[in-house]
Order: structure tokens, then C-alpha cells, then sequence
């Protein structure tokens, strides 16, 4: 049976250590790598070591999504050893270079009723952490469905969207464990990040409508145990399962009070009553979590909304 290990790297984000994972079979495989930062690939190297390998001589990468903590340390892998890099297309552009965050977001943004001082605020303040970049390194891509074979066993790919639109997970059909990113985390819930669809860049992806369904295909698996990308082992897959689609359930709640109360409101009046206190980037993503409820209430009919002066309101249906 293949084995996977926890390495635990730190990183500069208020989630804290992210981890990575050695499928330890031939071909040597990891799953995520950690940031690009000194610490990162300290700990990285000595997580390797302490199973009697190194960077040189990983065969195999697999990034569950783009996001830096996860991604940063593949192409210092690939250089270290060769490696192939798996990723989903629908995570290239974002660890290529080639987009830029808020400019991509830009046209959804601008809709929200956002004051201009604040998207300012918003747009300023950069990432600690460099951008992934995998500039150099030819990708091999990830669609979901995908078998990746060792000697003596193999790992599935599975697509699951809502965090990040090309979000992997990776499956032991064998031992019963999945590899599951930040697409379920011990404790929290991952936001459901404003991105525009892949396939339809004038639309934004529906990412909590997709999270939530990917919710209910993985509580059909029967998973016995998920390794997630922070925070220590999930025993217990269905009980957080359920939590994550109770937190959802009470956010809806939320969100149609503020709107009883509030009547007509933007997403940035909505988000600034739910989270009164966010700076800098923390306001994307308080945007991302309401936009995201927005969405599947609109969905639902729970909620209308109107168009005008260039801002989308919100009111509830009663
Ligand atoms: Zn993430
Ligand atoms: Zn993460």
C-alpha cells in the first residue's frame, strides 16, 4: 500500500504551516511543496531528509491548486531534479505570470459598489509571499480523472472547484485517503474566492455553487481519512463534511437578515456590515465570501437584484 507523509512547512500566512506530502513508491511523488521562501525550503528539505530522500530526487509534483504556500517550491524542485509538474489549466495562468489579480477581477469588483479609496486600499497591498512561478518548467496538466501509477499502487485525480477553480484533490482508492488541499481544512472553511470562469472570462465562476456540490460528491466516496492542506489529519471526513455545509448554511442566514434590515444593498455594503473591521487584502476576500452567498441565494431565489449607476443591489424576495 502506498504511504503518505506529512511535511509541514511554515509560511508567512495568518493559516499558519502548510502541508506537503510524500506518496513515498516509485516514482517518488509530492504532493504540494510548500513557499519559496528560505524557511520553506529548509523545512521542506529537512522533511525529505528525515524520510530518507531529498529534493533531487522527486520524480513527480503534484500542486493541489496555485496558491503560493502551496505551489512556490515547485520549480525548485523541477531544477533540483527534473521532476514533472502536474497542475490544472485552469491554474496556469495564475502560476505563469501571466495574470494580474485585481486587474482580472476588476470588472466584477468595480459592480460591488466599492468606494474608491477602499478599492485603493484593497489593490495596494501586496502578497508576502512571491508569486508561484513556473515559468520555466513545461506543465503537465491535470484535469481530473487522471490515474498517476507507482509500483504497486496509484493516486486518482480529482477536480474539485470552489476555492480555486482548477482545485485538485488526490485519491488512494486502496487505503481510503484523499489528499485534500484547501478544499477541506480541519477547522475552517476556504473561501470561496471571486475568480472569473476559466471558459467565460466575462462571467464569474459560480465558486461556492460548485464547492457546495463537490461537498456532496465527496461524502458519496466513503473517504476514510483526508490529509488536508493545513492543519492535522481529518479522522472523521464526514463530520467535517457536514460542518462545512452547516458554516454555508448559517452564512445564508446571515446574509438575508443584513438584507431584511439593510433592503437595497451592494455586496461592499453587505460585507462592511459582516465584517466591519477588514484592511488591504482582507477586503477581497471578505467581498469573495459574500459575493460567493450572493450567488447561490440568487440561484435559489431566495434573493433579486437591480442594476444601476453601475452597481448590482441586492434585496430579498419575500
Ligand atoms: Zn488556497
Ligand atoms: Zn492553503
Amino acid at each position: 500500500m502506498l504511504t503518505m507523509h506529512c511535511i509541514s512547512i511554515p509560511t508567512p500566512y495568518p493559516v499558519g504551516p502548510v502541508n506537503a506530502y510524500l506518496v513515498k513508491g516509485e516514482p517518488l511523488t509530492l504532493v504540494d511543496c510548500g513557499p519559496d521562501t528560505p524557511e520553506g525550503r529548509e523545512a521542506l528539505t529537512a522533511g525529505l531528509k528525515e524520510h530518507g530522500t531529498g529534493p533531487e530526487e522527486i520524480k513527480r509534483v503534484v500542486i493541489t491548486h496555485a496558491h503560493p504556500d502551496h505551489s512556490g517550491l515547485a520549480q525548485w524542485i523541477w531544477q533540483a531534479s527534473g521532476a514533472e509538474v502536474y497542475v490544472h489549466p485552469y491554474e496556469y495562468k495564475k502560476i505563469t505570470g501571466e495574470q494580474d489579480f485585481i486587474k482580472e477581477r476588476l470588472p466584477f469588483i468595480v459592480k460591488m459598489g466599492i468606494p474608491m479609496r477602499v478599492l485603493i486600499e484593497m489593490a495596494g497591498e501586496k502578497d508576502i509571499l512571491p508569486r508561484s512561478t513556473l515559468s520555466e518548467v513545461s506543465i503537465k496538466p491535470l484535469t481530473g480523472g487522471e490515474k498517476l501509477n507507482f509500483q504497486g499502487g496509484a493516486i486518482e485525480m480529482l477536480h474539485f472547484p470552489g476555492h480555486a477553480t482548477g482545485h485538485i484533490c488526490v485519491y488512494d482508492q486502496e487505503s481510503g485517503n484523499l489528499i485534500s488541499g484547501d478544499f477541506l481544512l480541519p477547522h475552517i472553511t476556504p473561501n470561496p474566492l471571486l475568480e472569473a470562469d476559466p471558459e467565460d472570462p466575462s462571467r464569474r465562476y459560480p465558486s461556492l455553487s460548485r464547492y457546495l456540490e463537490g461537498l456532496d460528491f465527496l461524502e458519496g466516496m466513503h473517504i476514510k481519512r483526508a490529509l488536508p492542506g493545513h492543519g492535522e489529519i481529518i479522522e472523521n471526513p464526514g463530520e467535517v463534511i457536514n460542518a462545512a455545509r452547516e458554516h454555508h448554511h448559517k452564512r445564508f442566514g446571515v446574509v438575508l437578515d443584513i438584507l431584511e434590515k439593510g433592503g437595497k444593498m451592494s455586496t461592499y455594503q453587505i460585507s462592511s456590515a459582516m465584517y466591519p473591521d477588514l484592511q488591504g487584502f482582507e477586503i477581497f476576500l471578505g467581498l469573495s465570501e459574500v459575493q460567493a452567498h450572493l450567488d447561490v441565494l440568487l440561484e435559489r431565489g431566495s434573493i433579486k437584484l437591480e442594476f444601476s449607476n453601475g452597481v448590482v443591489h441586492y434585496m430579498k424576495v419575500n
